[in-house]
């Protein structure tokens, strides 16, 4: 066994974390000096510290914990896979059994002619894969000038140099050379931060004409797709109005673009539906899925394509791939994963009781004098921090200020709750029972209370 258990004190371990593990997404000295949170286990929507608190996992670790931590099938189904066949290729003209049944079990769960599976690690993965198969898609139907791809800002597609190109996170594209060449950004369909006086629906529209506008800019015949999220995680779990999606099929129809539905949060039951695609009515010609897809207990990702597509990029060697594609330990966990989510009815129980359910407790957060949003579809939400509920204005301070003093009031209170911004954001397991839902929501009042009266006292309770 290794040296490094649960059982050394907390400050040891923090100070080895220190010592050698560079943390993603961090200002690691900072973190160094501070110490990271050590998380030891977890079962159902709980997880355990290294100091033995509960803290109610309102992200579901990172937007993936479906079926909940600590569900044995899938330790079971991992174990035997790897006593079975641990790994194999599916590269040189061979195949096996967990890759096999799950591309046949996503082609069967995913809507329309989306029958094709091309299998990645996770979903930045994915979406290299989709930058490459769309632009050899085009150049194989004789129009290789076809590569432009649209995206949106603050969209995610995941952090390599080609998901993190798609995805419009203005941090990101600060650092490291990115966007690469042909990937032009469309303004996000955020109606409280940038809808000013417009109304939703108007507001919707006019952002979604903003693809048309780029397609007509960059010459309809350079573009060769538009990807977005159904509904934007990681940018704030922004939920788009009414008006925006079928707008947006239509000029992906009217210009025969392909659309990529980056459904890497949205898949899998989140939304109330299998696929966001579902709940807003978007007909893709790609899905990117990872997250749910292993409720994270392995990881896995997929470009799951419609017909048209895969019979033509079938016509020629794609010159692609990853020694994890179909990994067959990770298809086998997601195939359980899967089998779980069918049989115990996941999918409705987000719909019918535990997102009904959050949504009622959820908005009436609106009613807390610092909210000056709260929104929610199926089982991910979002709250906006405001000094003027009224003007929905922001804070004077620098932006996320008071989304990080809520953060940690939530911490403080055993609740994950994540900020973007002075957003607040939760995507808790999609098994959360309306008991757990009832102590998230106390848990997000009471920290929201606390914050009200930090920031009061610290003068920060002042609109920009
Ligand atoms: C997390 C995420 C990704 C990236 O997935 P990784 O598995 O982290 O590579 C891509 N798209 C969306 C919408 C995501 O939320």
């Amino acid at each position: 066994m290794n040296m490094i258990t649960n059982h050394l004190p907390t400050a040891e371990l923090q100070a080895l974390d220190a010592a050698h593990h560079m943390h993603p997404f961090t200002e690691n000295e900072g973190l160094a000096k501070k110490g990271a949170r050590v998380i030891t286990r977890a079962k159902g929507v709980w997880i355990t510290d290294s100091e033995g608190h509960d803290i109610l996992d309102g992200m579901a670790g990172l937007w993936c914990v479906a079926i909940g931590y600590g569900r044995e099938e899938l330790a079971e189904v991992a174990a035997r896979q790897m006593r079975e066949l641990p790994f194999y290729n599916t590269f040189f003209q061979t195949t096996h059994v967990p890759a096999i049944a799950l591309a046949n079990k996503l082609a069967e769960l995913a809507p329309g002619d989306l029958n094709h599976v091309f299998f990645a690690g996770g979903g930045s993965e994915a979406n290299d894969t989709n930058i490459r198969m769309v632009r050899h898609y085009w150049a194989l139907k004789g129009q290789p000038e076809r590569n432009i791809l649209i995206s949106r800002k603050n969209a995610y597609h995941g952090s390599t140099v080609g998901s993190g190109s798609l995805g419009g996170m203005s941090g990101m594209h600060a650092q490291g050379g990115m966007p690469i060449p042909d990937i032009h950004h469309i303004n996000q369909p955020n109606w409280y931060a940038e809808g000013g006086d417009m109304d939703p629906g108007a507001f919707g529209l006019a952002r979604a004409r903003e693809l048309e506008e780029a397609i007509e800019r960059h010459g309809p015949d350079r573009v060769g797709a538009f990807i977005a999220e159904p509904i934007q995680g990681a940018g704030g779990v922004i939920i788009p109005p009414a008006t925006y999606w079928p707008e947006i099929q239509r000029i992906c129809d009217k210009y025969g673009i392909l659309l990529i539905a980056d459904e890497v949060i949205c898949g899998f039951g989140r939304t109330g539906n299998w696929f966001g695609s579902q709940t807003l009515g978007i007909k893709p010609h790609i899905m990117t899925v990872a997250k749910g897809l292993s409720s994270g207990y392995a990881p896995i990702g997929a470009s799951i394509v419609c017909d048209e597509v895969a019979q033509t990029i079938a016509r020629d060697e794609f010159n692609h791939g990853y020694t994890y594609s179909g990994h067959p330990v990770a298809a086998a966990v997601a195939l359980e994963n899967l089998r779980i989510i069918e049989e115990e009815g996941i999918v409705a129980h987000v719909r019918d009781v535990a997102g009904p359910y959050l949504k009622q407790k959820w908005e009436a957060l609106a009613e807390h004098p610092l909210v000056g949003e709260a929104s929610i579809s199926g089982l991910m939400g979002s709250i906006a921090l405001t000094p003027d509920k009224a003007s929905r204005a922001k804070f004077a301070g620098e932006e996320g200020t008071v989304g990080y003093i809520c953060r940690e009031r939530c911490f403080a209170n055993n609740l994950v709750m994540r900020h973007v911004g002075d957003r607040m954001i939760i995507a808790p397991p999609l098994v959360i029972t309306p008991a757990e839902i009832d102590t998230l929501v106390e848990r997000a009042r009471k920290s929201l209370d606390e914050t009200l009266e930090k920031i009061t006292a610290e003068g920060l309770l002042t609109a920009a």
